[in-house]
């Protein structure tokens, strides 16, 4: 199991501005990289919309078999400020790149425009297995954060997560 995940100042830089650029919203980007025993190499980042809407994801998965659909509902409380979807399209090109550069699909950054960057009951339960999750805290378009303000986890195959540290690389 991974413990700890080396990014670059470079990459760190892009990844939180491409965050940041989709707040009060929550910002999504997918992490590409590599896995050497228990480092993870964050090597490029994927800028994903949220393209999260009321329902999600009941709404796109069909209840009978004439493909009925649930009933929306119109009183759904949630948002794009406090949930994300990464755009499937951008999900499918981005493992496309991966097998044509040979390198790997680690997992899925977002953001929290508001509140901590803890894993919430959501993140946890959407969590893909064997993945990375990344979140930063972003309170505004241009914060400037530490390191208290963004967290990583590698989920398990048991959908447990376990905190990863952040080694900030100086060099690209
Ligand atoms: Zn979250």
């Amino acid at each position: 199991m991974p413990v700890v995940l080396w990014i670059s100042r470079q990459s760190l830089a892009v990844l939180e501005r491409s965050l940041a650029v989709a707040w009060p919203e929550e910002g999504c980007a997918l992490l590409l990289g590599g896995r050497q025993g228990r480092i993870l190499h964050l090597q490029r980042i994927w800028p994903c919309r949220n393209v999260w809407r009321p329902n999600w994801p009941e709404m796109h998965q069909p209840r009978n078999p004439q493909g009925e659909t649930e009933d929306l509902n119109l009183d759904d409380p949630h948002s794009r400020s406090d949930r994300f979807v990464v755009d499937p399209l951008e999900l499918i090109a981005a493992q496309k790149y991966c097998r044509n550069q040979g390198t790997l699909l680690l997992g899925v950054a977002h953001s929290h425009p508001r509140g901590a960057p803890q894993p919430s009951a959501m993140d946890q339960r959407h969590a893909w297995p064997e993945s990375l999750v990344w979140i930063s805290a972003i309170a505004g378009p241009r914060s400037q954060l530490t390191e208290r303000d963004r967290g990583a986890w590698w989920v398990g195959g048991s959908g447990r997560l376990q905190p990863v540290g952040i080694d900030i690389l100086q060099t690209v």
